[in-house]
């Protein structure tokens, strides 16, 4: 939880500190919110030379950002150890907007088959539509699989780890070294690690934030993120960015910055309180096994072990075989303290059955054993969280 980078200072300390660069001006602790679209310049010198300067965060015009952008960038910047982040509307446009940046027609990309359910619609959708292939792969491929998988086309392997609703972790070096052997770009959606998985020291060259979930941290915001760790790869995913139209509301980056304030203590009581609920599950009759990495039970732990610094409260929960989908619905539908809905990351506790969310073309959900439930594990007692399951799990039939 608390990685110290150069600066000596841990995570918690970091997060309070940083990006408030505006606040100074009247005395306030927080900045304000800056909202603009034109961006005055004295003469027209200034404005020609503002143009120039594109790795630097200088003021042009509205849609290229705004000090409230620039204090969320360098925050996201700073958690995910790259050197310069951008900040989309939403996760998917940040799964976008890197995707559309390498890829052109003819090329090939790889993605994983346990990947966020609509980037599989996209490269479904229009990047085919647009001349661009895609092969999914197994998720727990080594680095010689994945050498055999890439062609000489292959511009971009793509990675998400662990693997929605099914948490498989990536072993992302081997897949990094194999990529970077054939010279694609390795992409990841880091959503599930934000701060405990390091993406640019195990080899990635893009990586990918839904801020939606912890960083927004209550459920009220919608937004993404890319950040990089070179001017090139900036100019590259900025320039997609930019011709794509892509743009994040001032409110919704001050909303977000407002939530890291409390991120590093917020994930530590959800890590906590997940870990709590989900060794309780592991013991009750009517559950197979549990998909948390970082439980010693999952059978990538020690890969969990090698590469993560900490976890975060979203897991999977996997029924005994003799139960069926219905009976996954009778026990979601139980929950009392439970919300029943999409995304995660809030400080409330979320339910979902995840049959209906999971398409796979090269791997097998069967593989699992039963049916899954996805859990995301919020603010409240985990006490009353485990009181509401054992009464949920009690409606399964006997
Ligand atoms: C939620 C999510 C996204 C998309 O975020 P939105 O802001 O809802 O578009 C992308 N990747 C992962 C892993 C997610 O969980």
């Amino acid at each position: 939880m608390s990685a110290r980078k150069d600066t000596g200072l841990g995570f918690s300390t970091r997060m309070s500190h940083h990006g408030r660069a505006g606040a100074k001006e009247h005395g306030f602790v927080n900045p304000p919110i800056h909202r603009g679209s034109t961006v005055l310049f004295p003469d027209c010198e200034s404005r020609k030379n503002s143009a120039k300067q594109r790795y630097e965060q200088v003021l042009t015009y509205g849609t290229a950002g705004g000090p409230t952008h620039h204090m969320l960038e360098d925050m996201v910047a700073e958690i995910e150890g790259g050197t310069r982040a951008l900040i989309v509307g939403t996760g998917l446009a940040a799964c976008m907007v890197p995707l559309f940046a390498y890829l052109k027609a003819g090329d090939h990309c790889l993605v994983p088959d346990s990947v966020y359910g609509p980037v599989r619609n996209l490269a479904d959708g229009l990047m085919k539509s647009f001349g661009i292939e895609t092969t999914y792969y197994d998720p727990m491929v080594d680095e010689a699989g994945m050498a055999a998988l890439i062609r000489p086309n292959t511009k971009v392997v793509y990675t998400e780890s662990p693997g929605s609703h099914t948490f498989e972790l990536q072993d992302i070096p081997a897949i990094a070294s194999a990529a970077r052997a054939a010279g694609a770009k390795v992409l990841m959606d880091n959503t599930w690690g934000f701060h405990t998985f390091q993406p640019f020291a195990h080899g990635v060259d893009v990586s990918i934030q839904a801020l939606t979930k912890y960083a927004g941290g209550h459920s009220d915001v919608l937004l993404g993120s890319v950040t990089v760790n070179n001017p090139e790869d900036w100019q590259i995913v900025k320039g997609a960015s930019s011709q794509l139209g892509q743009f994040a509301s001032p409110d919704d980056c001050w909303l977000c910055l407002r939530g890291l304030r409390t991120l590093p203590v917020r994930l530590r009581q959800q890590a906590e309180n997940g870990l709590q609920v989900a060794r309780w599950l592991e013991t009750q009759p009517e559950v197979l096994r549990l998909l948390h990495p970082a439980l010693p039970s999952h059978p990538q732990h020690a890969l969990f072990q090698r590469d993560f610094s900490g976890t975060c409260s979203l897991f999977g929960l996997v029924l005994q075989p003799r139960y069926s989908d219905a009976d996954a619905e009778t026990v979601v539908d139980a929950l009392r303290l439970f919300g029943i809905g999409a995304s995660w990351g809030g400080y409330e506790s979320l339910a979902l059955p995840t049959a209906p969310s999971i398409s796979r073309t090269v791997t097998n959900p069967k593989d699992f054993g039963g049916p899954i439930i996805r859990l995301h594990i919020g603010l409240e007692d985990p006490e009353d969280l485990i009181a509401d399951l054992t009464q949920a799990l009690g409606r399964l039939p006997r």
